[in-house]
């Protein structure tokens, strides 16, 4: 169908996992759609690990919700444990969603899944085409610019260009927030490891959080915070890790790993004129609970769904940007909680986790929170 009060062309800068998300739902609505990514291709590096069932409910729309579980492994359990001691269980079984279950993927296949889509809706991405600037003019329509010094006049502009977008600042929307003082490490192993494979952990330790999450192919993704983690872990660095957090494990092999410094920060607003802001470009926050890439997906649907309907971006700020500020503070809190030093405090941490998680409404609203279920 094509929009007959709404914009007719956008420009989706960034073929991300939410770029790509929006280019599909535009298209969909009937909007004539360039995608263009300064990189010369996708990144093949495994980054978000998690699809959690509101983002596939979000998804089905677009046609990629099969392939995404083809590849998929499904993890439905949540072990939070103090050392080696469980302290509490999480389960998504019973959740009201036909996707009770954690989907781990690698955020690569999430893009070549979201890429052949694109592709099949005959919107190629333009890569090596960098967006260097825009203005807006009196009326809130962008010029954008780009390396190959093309100017182009789209109705809409969708900033999907992550973190540092070139979008959000060209576009004066300031990014407030600041930085975690730890640094975290990922890591996609093979190894050993004594948890069963429908079971993510959770380690809350002295000297930090520890998470081991099962990957499709035998993997395993470890994420943990570190004062001063090395750039690039190995195997025996991560095991000896794990060891400090009550772990044992014994690692095989590294396919990746690398350290990263955590950020939580907000947009301002989430459009200023026609042009609009998913993802990353728009929130930032901590891997704990795995929700950045799912939130940002799920912006780009609704997004989508808005511009095609012809309504107001009003709209989409007022819907998405609490939903980015809810998550900032919930994994804000789950980051602190689960690096909080002093074996009096994290006593008395653990009894509160297994006091709250003891009874089952408290139970059954932390597993909606976690996957995104409250977000509807
Ligand atoms: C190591 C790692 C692990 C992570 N783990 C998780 C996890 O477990 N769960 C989770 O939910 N999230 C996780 N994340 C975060 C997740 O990867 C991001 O939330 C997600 O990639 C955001 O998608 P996006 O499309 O908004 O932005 P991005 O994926 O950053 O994509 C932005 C795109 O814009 C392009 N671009 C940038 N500037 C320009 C420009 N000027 N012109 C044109 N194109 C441009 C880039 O080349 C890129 O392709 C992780 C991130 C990292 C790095």
């Amino acid at each position: 169908m094509m929009t007959s009060t709404g914009p007719q062309t956008a420009l989706v800068v960034g073929a991300g996992p939410t770029g790509l998300t929006a280019a599909i739902g535009l298209r969909r609505a009937g909007l004539s759609v360039r995608v263009v990514d300064a990189a010369s291709e996708g990144a093949n590096t495994s980054r978000a690990a998690v699809i959690h069932p509101r983002t596939l409910e979000v998804l089905e729309p677009l046609g990629v919700v099969d392939a995404i579980l083809d590849r998929a492994l499904r993890v439905p359990r949540f072990d939070i444990r103090d050392g080696a001691r469980s302290v509490a269980q999480l389960s998504f079984d019973g959740l009201p969603t036909r996707y009770p279950w954690t989907s781990m993927i690698s955020q690569a296949d999430t893009e070549a899944i979201l890429r052949d889509r694109l592709a099949a809706l005959d919107v190629p991405v333009e890569w090596t085409t960098p967006v260097t600037g825009l203005d807006l003019d009196d009326t809130g329509r962008a010029t954008v610019h780009l390396g190959s010094g093309e100017a182009v006049r789209p109705d809409v502009v969708v900033g999907a260009d992550g973190m540092h977008s070139t979008v959000r600042e060209a576009a004066g929307i300031g990014f407030p927030g600041s930085g975690y003082e730890q640094s975290f490490v990922l890591a996609d192993v093979s190894m050993d490891w004594p948890v069963p494979r429908d079971t993510v952990s959770l380690t809350f330790a002295p000297d930090g959080l520890a998470v081991v999450a099962p990957l499709p192919d035998d993997r395993f993704r470890v994420v943990a915070t570190l004062d001063d983690a090395p750039r690039q872990p190995g195997g025996d660095e991560i095991e000896a890790l794990l060891a400090r957090r009550g772990g044992s494990a014994a690692v095989h092999d590294v396919a990746w790993s690398g350290r990263f410094h955590v950020h939580h920060r907000l947009a301002e607003t989430y459009h200023r004129g026609a042009v609009a802001l998913v993802g990353d470009a728009a929130h930032v926050h901590s891997p704990a609970g795995g929700q950045g890439m799912n939130i940002g997906v799920q912006d780009a649907v609704v997004l989508a769904e808005i511009l095609g309907a012809g309504d107001e971006l009003d709209g989409y700020e007022s819907r998405r940007r609490p939903v980015a500020r809810r998550v900032l503070a919930l994994t804000d809190r789950m980051t602190r909680a689960a690096t909080t030093r002093g074996a009096t405090v994290r006593h008395a941490r653990n009894g509160a986790v297994r006091l709250a998680l003891s009874l089952p409404p408290i139970r059954r609203r932390a597993a909606m929170e976690l996957a995104e279920l409250t977000h509807r």
